[in-house]
């Protein structure tokens, strides 16, 4: 039988339960310096040490998943750490669309997929010098937020895009992406599309707590204006959170668009978990900033289920657990081709 590896990071824990509780043997790519934590833990039956996460498309890795027949999780360190090309390039069989990861980590095809799947998103700003209301600056990929920082300007922009360049962050103005900030009630919306039962699922919603951005808000004003810190969106924990219900058929309409407009240009289309991340205005409308063309972590809130999967299984059940399902399923009636790349 088919066994399931994922990256240990991110949510490698609630990915190798869930496999572990599907009936899978489980196998984790593990840097060394982190197996110390891993050991702990009993449904991981084999970590596979490395220095370094990008070994996983080397020989080594390549054959020792192949011997065990082995189904690689994608989650967002895998995103974080590798360049589109080399996750292409990636030989043990990727769960979901190993394609689609490219459009996530580029910030104009991310655009395009999302105005294609008719979603409402915050404006891009085309450059600095088109600076002229509040605007957030972001770096491609999934870099969690880190670095991420705030201008109501263009000088302001340029004072701050210097310091990460010296920092080490980025390079220049082309690894920043420019985007209208946008105010209210942050959702992170997580969904799981199932191409064998032809369903969308929704899983969850979890909220974000960003580090530094988040302590700004309890320091009064007549202080932030004497701080030189810069802001900053670095992910450091999530929490759960559920909607008004009357909110809930818009939620299920856009992840459907979701999925129809990446069947239609990144073939075969968004399979497995993936999120839509964004912004609920005072009129309730959504805008989103960002999708996750994968598991988010946001979901190791549910490990038990959260209130939404509850009303779709009469078990507790975590994206995890929902992707070894899939990939058990698929199994069993010869259709494995239809949910890996
Ligand atoms: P992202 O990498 O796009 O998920 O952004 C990281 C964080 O930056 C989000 O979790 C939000 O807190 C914040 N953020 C990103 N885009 C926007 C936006 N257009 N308006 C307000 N906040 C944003």
């Amino acid at each position: 039988m088919t066994s399931i590896a994922t990256l240990g990071s991110h949510c490698a824990l609630q990915l190798l339960k869930g496999a572990k509780d599907e009936g899978f043997k489980t196998l984790l790519i593990c840097e060394k310096k982190r197996q110390g934590l891993y050991k702990r833990f009993k449904f991981i039956d084999e970590l596979v040490l490395v220095d370094s996460f990008l070994e996983v498309i080397e020989q080594r890795c390549t054959s020792l998943l192949e011997k065990n027949d082995s189904i690689l999780i994608p989650h967002g360190t895998l995103i974080a750490q590798m360049s589109s090309e080399q996750i292409e390039s990636i030989k043990t069989p990727v769960f979901g669309n190993k394609n689609i990861l490219r459009w996530e980590s580029d910030r104009k095809l991310k655009q395009k997929l999302m105005d294609e799947a008719n979603l409402p998103t915050p404006k891009s700003i085309p450059s600095p010098d088109a600076i002229n209301e509040l605007v957030i600056a972001k770096r491609h990929g999934a870099a969690g937020g880190k670095g991420y920082f705030l201008a109501s300007s263009e000088n302001e922009y340029n004072k701050k895009r210097d310091q990460l360049i010296k920092d080490g962050l980025i390079k220049g103005d082309n690894d920043l992406y420019l985007q209208e900030y946008t105010s209210g009630v942050l959702a992170y919306l997580q969904f799981f599309y199932s191409p064998l039962k032809n369903e969308l699922e929704f899983f969850g919603i979890d909220k974000r707590h960003e580090s530094n951005i988040e302590g700004l808000s309890r320091i009064p004003a007549e202080n932030q204006l004497s701080m030189e810190k810069f802001t900053s969106f670095n992910v450091i924990a999530n929490s759960p959170l559920v909607l008004r219900e009357s909110l809930l058929d818009e939620v299920y309409k856009m992840g459907e668009n979701f999925v129809e407009a990446s069947a239609k240009h990144v073939p075969p289309g968004m399979n497995g978990p993936f999120c839509i991340e964004g912004v609920y205005d005072e009129n309730a409308q959504f805008s989103a900033f960002e999708f996750s063309a994968r598991i988010v972590a946001g979901t190791n809130i549910f490990m038990n289920g959260s209130p939404y999967t509850t009303l779709i299984f009469d078990e507790p059940m975590s994206m995890g657990r929902r992707i070894a399902r899939e990939i058990k399923q698929a199994d069993l009636n010869n259709q494995l081709e239809y949910i890996i790349t």
